[in-house]
C-alpha cells in the first residue's frame, strides 16, 4: 500500500530527494513515475516530476510540506525515457531533478497543459432551439447568429468570424444561455502520404548501405554512415526512414544547427508530406509544444531537430539519425553538460532500435568504434551527382602581399568564377569587423574588461564588442592610454571582407552569411533561397556556412586562413580544423560544374596541411587515431573534468585543490588515474569570473565513473565554500 510520502524532483542544482506529503484526496490514487507535480520550494512554487513513494523508514524529518497539485493523469513520457533521463543524470553526475526538465519543452516545464492550440466551437443549446426569435428583434445581431446556429450546427468560433457574428454577440447568447461552447484541441491533422519515393536512381554505394540498415529495422545496431561530401547520406536514410514509416513507425533527425533544419525539413516533406516537423528555438514555445504533442502521440512520422529534440518523446521510435554527428554543437556547454549524440545513442539501445551516425568527416571516437567493430562501417567513397570531388589548391602566403586578406591569385579566381555564372564562397571563421582596434602611437590594444580578450571591432553599428562575454562599448575617440587620436582596425573579420568584396565586384551580389547576421527569424532561410535561384553571387561566412548546406552553383570555395586552428594548445585541435576544412571545401562542385579550393596558408608543408590538401578525410583521422593511441588520449582513455568559477583565481583554484586532497586522503583516486592541474582554463578570466579546471584520465570508464561519484558526494556537502561554482563535465570535447 502506497504510504502518503512522495519523492518530487524538483527543478533545482541539488541531489538530495526531496519528499512531500499527499493530501487526503490523492492518498488512494496510485500514482504513476513520471507525472507533473506542482510544489512548494522555499518561497515559490515549482513544477516537479513525481518519482516515487518515500520509504518511510529512510526519511529522517517528520514533518514534510503537502504538495500543490497533480498536473497530469498519466506521464507524458515513457518508462524508456524515464529510465534515460535516470542514466544519463548518472552518467553525466547532473541532478536527475534537472536532467528531467529537458525532457519537456518550456511551456510543460512552467505548468501549462498537455494540449495542442485549442480552440472554441459553439452550439446550440435545447433552449436556443426552440427560443422565439421574435424576442430578439431588438438584437437583430442576436438573432442573426442564433439563425446561423440553427442552422450549422457545431461550428468554431473561427467561422462564426467569418460570417460576420462576432465574439461579443457569442457572449451574449451564451450568457442567455442560448448558446454553449467548448474547447477543442487543433491537432495537426496529416494524413499518412503513402507515396514510393520517386526513382532518383540509387547508386550502388547508397543502395548497399540502405540495404544493410535495412536489414537491422528493430534491432539495437549502431551505424557510421562515412560518406563524403554530397555522396547522397540524407537520400541513404530518407529510404531506410521511409521502410520504417511503412511499419507505422517514427524517426528522429538531430541535425546540428538550427540553418539546417530548413532544407532537411523540406526533403523530409517532399516524401512525408506534412507528417514532417521540426523543433528547435527558432519556434516560439506554442509552436514547440505543438511538435512535442504531435511527436509524443504518433502524429508525426519524422521529426528533425537539433541538440535538445533527443530527449522529445516519440510514440513509435524506429530510428534515430544523428547528421554531422561530428559536430561539437551536440555537446553542451553549460550546465548539464551532455553530448545529444551519446544519449541518441543510449536511447536507440533501451527502444531496442538502430541508430544512424552519419557525416563526411566523423570524429576520431566514432570512427574508433567503427574500426573496433563496435558500428558498422558503411562508406560512401562517390558523389551521388557524378560529380568529382573538388580539387585542393594551396596559395603560399609568405612574402605575398594582400588585400584585406586576399591574395592576387584569389581575386582572379573569383572574378573567373563569377563572368562564368558562377557561385563564389568565401570563408573566414572570424565575424565582426576587426580582430582588434590598436592605438597607432602607443600600441594600445582594445580588450576587455571582463575578459581575457581583445575585444572586436564591429562597424554596424561602430562599436567594440567582446565575443565572449556581452561586452559592448563605443569605438575610443582617443586612446585611454596615450591620448593620441589615430586607430589601427587590425585584423580582418566577415564583415571587412563584406565590404571589401562589395567594393571589389560591384556588379554582384554579397551575402555575409553569419550569427550577426542572421539573428532575425528566418532570415538564414530568406538568404537560402536567393542562393538557391542560382545566379552569380558571393557568400561570405563562418562555420555556419560549412555545415551540411547543398549549393548547387558554388564551384569555387576561398578559404582566407587555412592555419587557423592548426597550432591549437588542445590535441583535438586538428581534428577540429579538419572537420573545417574538409566540410566548407565539400559545399564546391556538388553537382554539374567542377568545384575548385583555394586554400591561402602560411604553412602547407605542415604534415597535417599536406594530407588535408590530398582530400583524403579518411586517412587523415586514421593518422589521428593512431597518435592518440601512442600518447593514450582520448579516446583511447576517458576524460572528466571539474571546472570551479568564483571572482577570485585563488579561491577556484584552491577550490580545486582541495577536492583533490579530499580524494587523495580518502585514497579515492586509483593509481592509474592520470590527474592533470589544477590549471587555469584557457580563458581564465570570462565574463568578470576566473576559471579553473582539473581533469582525470583513465584508460577505464568504470573506475573514472567511481571517481566522479565520489567527487560529486564531496561536492553536494552542505559545508562546501559556496563562492566557488563548480561543475562536472564528463566527456569533455575540449583539454582545457
Ligand atoms: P550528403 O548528405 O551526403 O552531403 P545529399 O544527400 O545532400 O548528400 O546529396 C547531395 C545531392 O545529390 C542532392 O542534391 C541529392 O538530391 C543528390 N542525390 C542523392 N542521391 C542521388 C542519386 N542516387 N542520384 C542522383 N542524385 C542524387
Ligand atoms: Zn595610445
Ligand atoms: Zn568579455
Amino acid at each position: 500500500m502506497p504510504g502518503d510520502l512522495i519523492d518530487v524532483l524538483v527543478p533545482i542544482p541539488s541531489v538530495e530527494r526531496f519528499t512531500y506529503k499527499l493530501p487526503e484526496k490523492y492518498k488512494k490514487k496510485r500514482l504513476e513515475r513520471g507525472i507533473r507535480i506542482s510544489v512548494p520550494l522555499r518561497n515559490r512554487t515549482v513544477i516537479g516530476v513525481f518519482w516515487d513513494y518515500s520509504d518511510s523508514s529512510k526519511t529522517k524529518r517528520t514533518k514534510h510540506k503537502l504538495i500543490k497539485g497533480i498536473l497530469d493523469e498519466h506521464p507524458l513520457l515513457d518508462n524508456n525515457l524515464l529510465e534515460l533521463a535516470d542514466w544519463a543524470s548518472r552518467y553525466y553526475h547532473h541532478p536527475l531533478g534537472e536532467v528531467i526538465t529537458y525532457f519537456f519543452p518550456p511551456s510543460l516545464r512552467k505548468g501549462q497543459e498537455a494540449k495542442f492550440k485549442e480552440s472554441i466551437f459553439w452550439k446550440i443549446t435545447n433552449k436556443g432551439d426552440f427560443f422565439d426569435l421574435s424576442k430578439l428583434n431588438r438584437a437583430y445581431k442576436q438573432r442573426e447568429g442564433l439563425e446561423l446556429l440553427r442552422e450549422k450546427g457545431d461550428i468554431s468560433q473561427k467561422s462564426l468570424k467569418a460570417y460576420g457574428v462576432s465574439s461579443t454577440t457569442l457572449d451574449n447568447l451564451y450568457d442567455k444561455k442560448l448558446a454553449q461552447k467548448r474547447l477543442v484541441e487543433q491537432l495537426p491533422l496529416n494524413s499518412y502520404n503513402d507515396e514510393e519515393i520517386k526513382e532518383k536512381k540509387i547508386t550502388s554505394e547508397q543502395k548497399k548501405s540502405v540495404t544493410a540498415i535495412s536489414e537491422a529495422l528493430g534491432k539495437n545496431k549502431t551505424f557510421l554512415l562515412n560518406g563524403v561530401t554530397g555522396s547522397g547520406k540524407t537520400e541513404v536514410y530518407l529510404r531506410c526512414i521511409k521502410q520504417l514509416v511503412n511499419k507505422g513507425k517514427q524517426a528522429l533527425v538531430l541535425i546540428p544547427e538550427i540553418g539546417l533544419a530548413p532544407q532537411a525539413e523540406r526533403r523530409f516533406k517532399e516524401i512525408f508530406g506534412d507528417r514532417v516537423s521540426s523543433f528547435h528555438s527558432a519556434k516560439n514555445e506554442r509552436e514547440r509544444l505543438d511538435v512535442w504533442l504531435g511527436a509524443q502521440r504518433g502524429l508525426y512520422d519524422v521529426v528533425i531537430g537539433t541538440r535538445s529534440s533527443v530527449f522529445i518523446p516519440m510514440k513509435n521510435l524506429g530510428m534515430i539519425v544523428v547528421d554531422e554527428e561530428h559536430d561539437t554543437s551536440f555537446k553542451q556547454a553549460e550546465r548539464f553538460k551532455y553530448s545529444a549524440r551519446d544519449i541518441a545513442l543510449y536511447r536507440a539501445k533501451l527502444s531496442n532500435i538502430p541508430c544512424l551516425l552519419a557525416s563526411a568527416t566523423p570524429s576520431a571516437e566514432s570512427m574508433l568504434n567503427a574500426l573496433n567493430n563496435k558500428y558498422q562501417l558503411l562508406s560512401l567513397k562517390h558523389r551521388a551527382t557524378g560529380a568529382d570531388l573538388p580539387t585542393y589548391v594551396p596559395i603560399d602566403l609568405r612574402g605575398k602581399d594582400l588585400i584585406e586578406g586576399f591574395s592576387e591569385v584569389l581575386l582572379n579566381e573569383i572574378k573567373i568564377e563569377l563572368n562564368k555564372n558562377n557561385q563564389v564562397l568565401i570563408f573566414l571563421n572570424r565575424r565582426g569587423y576587426a580582430y582588434s582596434l590598436i592605438c597607432k602611437s602607443c600600441g594600445w590594444i582594445s580588450t576587455c574588461s571582463r575578459c581575457d580578450a581583445h575585444m572586436t571591432v564591429h562597424s554596424n553599428p561602430p562599436q567594440l564588442r567582446c565575443h565572449h562575454c556581452e561586452n559592448k562599448k563605443p569605438l575610443n575617440k582617443v586612446c585611454p592610454s596615450c591620448s593620441y587620436n589615430e586607430f589601427e582596425s587590425y585584423g580582418i573579420g566577415t564583415e571587412r571582407v563584406e565590404k571589401y568584396l562589395i567594393k571589389k565586384f560591384k556588379n554582384y551580389p554579397v551575402f555575409r552569411i553569419d550569427s550577426d547576421s542572421t539573428r532575425q527569424k528566418d532570415s538564414f532561410k530568406s538568404y537560402l533561397k536567393k542562393i538557391e535561384k542560382g545566379d552569380p553571387l558571393i557568400l561570405v561566412g563562418t562555420q555556419m556556412l560549412a555545415k551540411g548546406h547543398h549549393f548547387p552553383d558554388v564551384t569555387l570555395v576561398g578559404i582566407l586562413d587555412a592555419d587557423s586552428g592548426l597550432f591549437s594548445a588542445d590535441f583535438r585541435g586538428s581534428e577540429r580544423v579538419a572537420q573545417l576544412i574538409t566540410q566548407v571545401s565539400g559545399r564546391a562542385g556538388r553537382e554539374k560544374k567542377p568545384g575548385k579550393v583555394i586554400l591561402q596558408t602560411y604553412c602547407h608543408e605542415h604534415p597535417q596541411m599536406e594530407e588535408l590538401l590530398k582530400g583524403d578525410y579518411e586517412s587523415f583521422i586514421k593518422n589521428i587515431i593512431k597518435e592518440r593511441a601512442s600518447t593514450k588520449s582520448p579516446p583511447f582513455s576517458f576524460q572528466i573534468k571539474l571546472h570551479a568559477e568564483s571572482f577570485n583565481g585563488l579561491q577556484s583554484r584552491d577550490f580545486l585543490i582541495a577536492c583533490l586532497d579530499y580524494l587523495r586522503n580518502a585514497q579515492l583516486l586509483p593509481e592509474e588515474t592520470k590527474t592533470i592541474g589544477p590549471l587555469p582554463s584557457l580563458m581564465e578570466k570570462k565574463s568578470g569570473v576566473f576559471r579553473w579546471e582539473v581533469s582525470f584520465f583513465s584508460s577505464s570508464r568504470k573506475s573514472l565513473h567511481n571517481l566522479a561519484d565520489h567527487l560529486q558526494s564531496f561536492l553536494y556537502l552542505p559545508k562546501q565554500n559556496r563562492k566557488v561554482r563548480w561543475s562536472i563535465d564528463v566527456d569533455p570535447i575540449s583539454t582545457f
